[in-house]
């Protein structure tokens, strides 16, 4: 049987390669994508192969239609491809929209949503039953700022993920008849590097004591939610958007 093959996007560091681990003990052949960082995206492969596992990486932004076209051919050049977890997501420094450039905006936008969609389109030509595929499952990383609207930092961003949590739900209601189920977790705050590529280094610190656990989440407790969505456990869950934020924003 051919392999059964799972892209993860921005899958060499935080939340990624976490989910990347856990895919790739559990069996499945991961496709670690990274924009910038090859070292990181080494390591990881180097670490997954190490503990038994099997992992690619493939350099492409998700922005760049050529890079997700092509990320998508190494893919069917491996096997069957079966997941994707739209996870590669990019902030920038705190400011407020009035101080914003439209390349700062554009930027935003085009990682964070349409990345997300050019990559989601290219999964479900490959998986629709109604297209000759196989079927399977697509993972959104959204954001608990869609709800909070992150006012003086970061609305452009916040706003980015509003849209992943509608594009969760318009396309699982799409594709539900053709084998294709379609989820989000929407992360609070997690111990990752892209707070410091926003700027704030500690921002983890700093908020702790103001979180409903008074801690941050790990990305192991992200992808822990993640990788249940993608398995045949949530086999009747589709176009739900799973909050896995200790409670942070957690009311409408
Ligand atoms: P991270 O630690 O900053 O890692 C980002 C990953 O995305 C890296 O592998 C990076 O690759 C890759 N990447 C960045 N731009 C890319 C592009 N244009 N094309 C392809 N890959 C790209 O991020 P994280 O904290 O794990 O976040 C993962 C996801 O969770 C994001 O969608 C983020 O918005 C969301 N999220 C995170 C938090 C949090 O508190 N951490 C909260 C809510 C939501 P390089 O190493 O090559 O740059």
């Amino acid at each position: 049987m051919a392999e059964e093959i799972v892209i993860v996007t921005g899958g060499s560091r935080g939340i990624g390669a976490s989910v990347c681990r856990k895919l790739a003990a559990g069996g499945r052949t991961v496709l670690v994508n990274f924009a910038r960082n090859s070292d990181a995206a080494d390591e990881l492969v180097d670490e997954i192969r190490a503990a038994g596992g099997t992992a690619v990486a493939v350099q492409g932004d998700v922005s760049d239609e050529a890079d997700v076209l092509n990320l998508f051919a190494e893919a069917d050049n491996l096997g069957t491809l079966t997941g994707l977890v739209n996870n590669a997501g990019i902030l920038d420094v705190a400011q407020r929209v009035d101080e914003m450039s439209l390349d700062r905006m554009t930027r935003i936008f085009s990682v964070n949503v349409i990345g997300s969609f050019l990559c989601a389109r290219e999964a479900v030509r490959r998986m629709s039953t109604r297209l000759g595929g196989r079927g399977g499952s697509i993972v959104n990383l959204g954001s608990a700022s869609s709800k909070l609207g992150s006012p003086g930092q970061y609305v452009d961003y916040a706003a980015a993920k509003g849209a992943i949590d509608t594009m969760t739900v318009g396309l699982a209601l799409e594709v539900a008849q053709e084998g294709i189920r379609v989820n989000a977790v929407r992360p609070g705050i997690i111990d990752t590097e892209i707070h410091a590529s926003g700027g704030i280094p500690d921002r983890v610190a700093r908020l702790q004591s103001r979180l409903p656990m008074k801690r941050a989440g790990s990305a192991d407790e992200v992808a822990d939610a993640i990788l249940w969505l993608m398995s045949d456990q949530a086999s009747y869950t589709t176009g739900a958007i799973l909050d896995v934020s200790g409670g942070r924003a957690i009311l409408p």
